[in-house]
């Protein structure tokens, strides 16, 4: 009888379910509703009391997408998820100290967690890691980014010593939709001129023919294939007569000023190629 049950149950699931050979109970007490609980952000295992308010939400953007939702503007705030003190088991509802095992049903509350931030998630494919310079966890592996000092935010390891640093460049809202982007949980992008936005918002900006960063004016790519064209149309389009003069140019790519013959079609920076120029004075005898 005993010898049919245990044959009933597929070796292979066995072993998967169990990690192999430890006992069944050691493991699915820690293990139990793995990956089965959580919001549309995290998959985990206890909701967070928020310290601001004192109600309960699974993170802390359920809660601030909440809180920012309310009618009454001076209701609005952030949860500081330094500051969260006690959570409540999903699984047993016993609320507690922060902790990643539940002191009642003994349950993992997150496969990864971080007792600074007291940041919990079970899915642990995004590996999760905390950097002590950002003060923040962040997810895609720590042998994958570095922390700039300077910009004062972690970066892949492919822009070491291979980006233009902006002090603090992350501490801002993107310039496209103003999340602030220090701890979006959307990928970034660092463009040529250091300035940051989120990767989605840059690919955006460029399918709408935008290739001007919105901070600092200046060229995201490569445009030197477009300023040859330009040069050739200009060429073939003669300005009539009367607008024969030469304007002051400021170009946003160099910074430089310098002066241009005036055309519809754009003014060339003579120091730099670049057609990413405006006019700054329209010449002596045309104001
Ligand atoms: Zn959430
Ligand atoms: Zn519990
Ligand atoms: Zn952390
Ligand atoms: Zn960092
Ligand atoms: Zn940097
Ligand atoms: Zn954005
Ligand atoms: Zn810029
Ligand atoms: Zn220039």
């Amino acid at each position: 009888m005993e010898e049919h049950d245990v044959a009933a149950i597929d070796p292979k699931l066995k072993e998967a379910e169990n990690g192999g050979g430890n006992s069944i109970n050691s493991i699915s007490k820690e293990d139990f509703g793995k990956l089965l609980n959580g919001c549309d952000h995290y998959r985990r295992r206890c909701k967070l009391r928020a310290p601001c308010c004192n109600q309960i939400f699974t993170c802390r953007h359920c809660h601030n997408e909440a809180t920012s939702a309310l009618s009454n503007p001076n209701e609005r705030h952030e949860l500081v998820r330094h500051e969260v003190k006690r959570v409540i088991c999903a699984v047993c509802d016993t609320e507690q100290q922060v902790s990643n095992i539940c002191s009642n049903c003994g349950v993992k509350f997150g496969e990864y967690f971080c007792n600074t931030c007291k940041f919990y998630d079970d899915d642990t494919s995004k590996e999760q890691f905390h950097c002590n310079d950002c003060g923040i966890c962040r997810v895609g592996g720590r042998e994958n980014f570095f922390h700039c000092q300077k910009c004062g935010s972690c970066y892949s390891v492919g822009l070491r010593g291979n980006h233009l640093c902006v002090e603090n460049s992350m501490k801002n809202h993107c310039p496209i939709c103003y999340e602030f982007l220090f701890d979006s949980i959307k990928g970034t992008t660092i463009i040529k001129c250091g300035h940051t936005m989120h990767t989605d918002c840059y690919t955006d900006m460029l399918n709408q023919d935008q290739y001007r960063c919105p901070i600092c004016s200046k060229s995201v790519l490569n445009m030197s294939r477009t300023w040859e064209r330009l040069d050739q149309e200009i060429e073939a389009t003669a300005m009539p007569e009367e607008y024969h003069y030469e304007v002051l140019i400021l170009c946003n790519d160099c910074n430089t000023t310098g002066k241009a013959f005036f055309h519809i079609f754009g003014h060339k920076c003579g120091h730099c190629n670049s057609y990413n120029t405006r006019v700054i004075s329209n010449g002596e005898n045309h104001q």
